[in-house]
């Protein structure tokens, strides 16, 4: 218990928590993964979830020599007019998404019903169930949050919302500075949330979201302390806010497999999987180290025509080796093109799910161009591999920031416009600058070297952070005996944060 001002015994009993994963696979991924840690060190997990989403990871729990419990609420189809079997953003087309949301907010009554009637001792919530917050001081239990940010973003967007240095600026193309941060960072409004630029729908549940936050008792953070010190003291010291990082989540246990589409008949398709025997790897055993560039854009990915085109030609001309995944874009890609590079070997396509951690972790990877949401760029760290940034929308811009400004092991390809559309880019990234940022990154001048050389550094760290010692393996343990402490006094022990 070093650190903890007060030492209590944690007293034999299980303790009970609920997991409310959102729905969006990346999502579910981490919560899945967070409750696997808590149930690999005793807890008595509950994943609190609707009928096809528990399709997506129940596969994933089983067999795993500890026990997770599902509890299904009725996801409301009827009531908000989706076809039986659309639980997710992944699966609703656009004009669905609409309705998903409206479903999102019409699982508040029955989900609390469940948590009144199980009484939990504590509550692991996505940032969305705000609701989660109240809730569990009603109960008099812990609520903590998870949200799929890292340090940086966190702290990016409070500084934000605290000194509004974006209403102080001119026009959407003039820089400002983050106040207070560590680091000098600079942004323009036009890479802000729609709903931080102006205020939308979405500002009134943010803001909610936000009010939930600060009624927790703290948040859960899918980081490391080594990659991020400087930003988790921050958060802590700085903006008075209480944070475990105990990640990388997926490195304690098994990446979950999220690979699962639902079609509207209502059959199950595992299209692809995270095993080795993907066709991709037989491609990737015969490149040479650190040739062939990854490229992806997320689980919600959807570019037009226009900047299809732009991508394909510019890794056609390349000169390097890649991999790219198309996610349903195969029909918009230009004539010929898959068939002129398997032809000429010069790349692969991936139409749907790629097994991406183990694409990343391959020695033949070099670069990996990327949306920037916080699992990928986890995951390139993690692997050890810089990356070309090309934030789309959600908090990416941030992370952009951290890789390229602070940790600096990428380099950007000029996106400037964040897109209320997730996974659409509204800010067309012409061929040429593609092909500079992959010049660049790609190249054998000694800057590209320093980017290679630091990301296998942090990676060497991210690792030794979960092992046992380790410092994600200690917050873990931290928590888990803090949350057992405050069962014990039944609430009332508030003790202080433990220092890394
Ligand atoms: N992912 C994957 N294969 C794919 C697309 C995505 O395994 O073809 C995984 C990826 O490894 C990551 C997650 O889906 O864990 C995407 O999360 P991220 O936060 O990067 O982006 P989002 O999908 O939320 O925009």
């Amino acid at each position: 218990m070093e650190g903890l001002t007060t030492t209590i015994t944690p007293p034999a009993q299980t303790l009970r928590g609920y997991f409310i994963p959102y729905i969006v696979p990346s999502h579910i991924s981490n919560l899945v993964d967070i409750a696997k840690l808590f149930a690999s060190r005793g807890v008595q997990v509950t994943i609190l979830t609707t009928h096809y989403n528990s399709l997506r990871f129940k596969h994933s729990i089983n067999n795993l020599g500890y026990q997770i419990d599902v509890e299904i609420v009725d996801f409301p189809f009827k009531e908000v007019g989706l076809p039986e079997g659309i639980e997710n953003y992944t699966d609703a087309t656009p004009d669905q998404a609409s309705k998903v949301f409206q479903a999102l907010l019409m699982l508040q009554n029955p989900m609390e019903q469940a948590i009144r009637a199980a009484k939990p001792d504590f509550i692991v919530s996505d940032m969305y169930y705000h609701w989660s917050a109240d809730l569990a001081n009603q109960l008099a239990i812990p609520r903590l949050v998870f949200h799929v940010k890292c340090y940086f973003a966190l702290c990016a967007a409070e500084v934000l919302s605290r000194f509004a240095p974006h209403q102080k600026v001119e026009s959407d193309s003039e820089l400002f500075l983050l106040p207070d941060l560590p680091d000098p960072i600079h942004m323009t409004r036009s890479q802000l949330p729609e709903w931080i630029q102006n205020r939308n729908p979405f500002s009134v549940f943010k803001e909610k979201i936000d009010e939930g936050d600060k009624k927790s008792y703290g948040v859960i953070v899918n980081s490391s302390y080594e990659l991020e010190k400087s930003y988790a003291d921050f958060y802590r010291d700085n903006l008075g806010r209480r944070a475990w990082c105990i990640g990388p989540y997926s490195l304690h246990c098994d990446k979950v497999n999220i690979n699962i589409n639902i079609n509207i008949n209502i059959n199950i398709n595992i299209n692809g999987t995270n095993k080795d025997d993907h066709p991709c790897f037989d491609w990737l055993n015969k490149r040479g180290q650190g040739e062939v560039i990854y490229v992806s854009f997320g689980s919600l990915s959807c570019f037009g025509a226009a900047q299809l085109l732009e991508l394909a030609s510019a890794l056609e001309t390349s000169g390097h080796p890649f991999i790219w995944v198309v996610r349903n874009g195969e029909k918009l890609l230009p004539d010929g093109f898959e068939a002129r590079i398997t032809e000429q070997n010069k790349g692969v396509l991936i139409n749907g799910w790629a097994p991406q951690v183990k694409i990343l972790e391959h020695p033949a990877i070099g670069g990996f161009v990327t949306h920037c949401g916080w699992n990928s760029t986890l995951e390139s760290l993690t692997a050890g591999v810089p990356m070309i940034t090309w934030p789309l929308s959600a908090e990416q811009f941030y992370n952009e920031k951290l890789v390229t400004r602070v940790l600096k092991v990428g380099v950007e390809v000029g996106a400037n416009k964040w897109s209320p559309s997730i996974g659409a880019s509204t800010d067309l990234i012409e061929k040429d600058k593609i092909q500079r940022a992959i010049k660049e990154l790609m190249s054998k001048e000694s800057e590209a070297e320093e980017r290679r050389h630091a990301v296998k550094e942090m990676s060497k760290a991210v690792r030794t952070a979960v092992h046992v010692g380790g410092s994600s393996s200690n917050n873990l343990t931290a928590l888990i005996q803090e949350l057992h402490c405050l069962k014990a006094a039944q609430g009332t022990t508030i003790l202080e944060q433990p220092k890394n």
